[in-house]
């Protein structure tokens, strides 16, 4: 037990929020956690219907944080664990027209024909860059095209950050959005003997694998929700204002009428437009409205089942990314049921499709059918897809993923700011630790060691 026992209100059921309250509670703290909404999990969410799995957020989480392998041990999650299958190394591009495997070694890479002839021999050079240290941002795709050239750009760069911010390379931040590819430069020049040398140095992450768990990634959420006591969670209880004092007022709607209770320390593990909504003192001040600035691109996620005959396509891989430069109507295709065991019933699979983003906002504003009649050319060009789907779930995010564009750092600076002149209130989670689901329980982690 603590001795110095703080009431610490939690705002967010996320995984940010959850992994907080978790560590707060085991260090003997009263804490109490609001969610605007009726579930835990935020962005995590999965469905079972009769023998399909979907996953309307994310899909896969990369293995090897550490914060997150101790969270999974700890709550007794290991053997609940499953590894993507052996075939999900292959990833598809789409050249041409046509999905193309991306090269997984150096000599399949110089066979490939993915990439020209010139990109190869750019890739070659760029083992001779020497480490350079800038005095500016810059966009993630000038970074990349000054290492290897304007085709990798197209080619590999694009589609990844498609299938990671559903984000524009032009406009996202190379210090911000990738910060580890940023000090690689500075220690060793070219990106590529950083990469080999950070993946010789830790061992921990190399070859961890693509994870998530036998019933879905709701597993996690749901795990820590249930081991926090039971008065802990609070759904349906929307935190709209703070009141800071020699306590801290939290107030709420819990949709019939507004509710206050004070606390020592109040943790906010919200997205960015709610954090810009947070009114604060009596004045009613929105010291993090300019948060409101974060770029957050919609997307829509269709999960479809097909017989398996309906599909051509081997789908022997993680799935299909789409370059810009192709003009398709899809940002990607993840083969979820080669993913992961359990996904579909026997004798079909089940494709998750994700459109909209950055490039085209307006695709995952469409309701359902009017996505699956843009998308099915593309799905029976590049796939094999014949006839329509025998089940689908059509899940939109109106703000997806926070990006970090090009002047995150005004974004950072606001929220360190509103933390100095307000002493027992702090922020974590997406909009500033990381998107990626490990990153946010990373996050949480240190988010509950920062209460004094
Ligand atoms: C479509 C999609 C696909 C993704 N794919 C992947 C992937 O494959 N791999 C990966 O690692 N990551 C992926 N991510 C990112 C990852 O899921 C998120 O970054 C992470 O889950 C965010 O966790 P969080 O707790 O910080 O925020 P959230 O999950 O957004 O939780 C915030 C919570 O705050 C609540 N809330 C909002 N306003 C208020 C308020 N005023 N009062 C009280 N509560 C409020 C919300 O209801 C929500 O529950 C994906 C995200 C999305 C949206």
């Amino acid at each position: 037990m603590n001795t110095k026992q703080k009431s610490i209100a939690v705002l967010g059921a996320g995984i940010t929020g959850l992994t907080a309250a978790h560590r707060l509670v085991r260090q003997g703290h009263r804490v109490r956690v609001f969610d605007a909404s009726d579930r835990v999990g935020g962005a995590i969410r999965t469905e079972i219907s009769g023998n399909w799995l979907i996953e309307a957020g994310p899909n896969t989480v990369l293995a090897g944080e550490p914060a997150l392998t101790a969270l999974i041990n700890e709550l007794g999650l290991a053997s609940e664990r499953v590894l993507a299958s052996a075939q999900a190394k292959n990833r598809y591009i789409v050249r041409r027209g046509a999905p193309v495997a991306a090269p997984l070694t150096p000599p399949a890479f110089l066979r490939s024909p993915l990439f020209s002839l010139g990109a190869k021999l750019r890739l070659v050079t760029e083992f001779l860059k020497r480490p350079r240290v800038r005095l500016a941002d810059l966009s993630l795709e000038d970074f990349i095209r000054d290492h290897f050239g304007q085709e990798i750009v197209d080619y590999a760069l694009n589609p990844f950050i498609t299938g990671v911010y559903a984000g524009d390379p032009k406009k996202l931040s190379a210090r911000h959005a990738f910060p580890t590819l940023w000090e690689m430069e500075q220690n060793y020049g070219s990106l590529l003997r950083g990469q080999i040398a950070a993946a010789k140095a830790d061992v921990e992450r190399r070859g961890a694998g693509i994870i998530s768990f036998r019933r879905g990634l709701q597993v996690l959420p749901d795990a820590l929700a249930a081991r926090l006591p039971a008065d802990v969670v609070t759904l349906r209880a929307r935190v709209e204002a703070l009141v800071p004092g020699k306590s801290w007022s939290v107030v709420w709607q819990d949709g019939t009428s507004t509710q206050t209770e004070t606390f020592d320390a109040v943790l906010a593990a919200l997205p960015a437009p709610a954090l810009a909504q947070l009114r604060f003192g009596t004045l009613g001040e929105r010291p993090l409205a300019s948060l409101e600035g974060i770029e957050h691109p919609p997307v829509s996620s269709l999960f479809l089942g097909y017989r398996r005959e309906q599909v051509a396509h081997p789908l022997d891989g993680f799935g299909l990314l789409v370059p810009a430069v192709e003009k398709r109507s899809l940002l990607g295709v993840l083969f979820s049921s080669t993913l992961f065991e359990g996904r579909a019933p026997a004798q079909h699979v089940g494709l998750t499709v994700i459109v909209g983003g950055t490039r085209q906002p307006e695709i995952a504003r469409l309701p359902t059918e009017e996505i699956l009649a843009v998308i099915e050319p593309d799905l029976r060009q590049l796939l094999g897809v014949s006839g329509p789907p025998v089940f689908q779930r059509h899940t939109f995010w109106p703000r997806a993923i926070p990006q970090y564009n090009l002047g995150h750092e005004r974004h950072l600076e606001t929220m360190a700011n509103a933390e100095r002149i307000h002493p027992g209130f702090l922020i974590s989670g997406q909009a500033r630790d990381g998107i990626a689901l490990p990153a946010c329980v990373a996050a949480g982690e240190k988010l509950a060691t920062r209460v004094g």
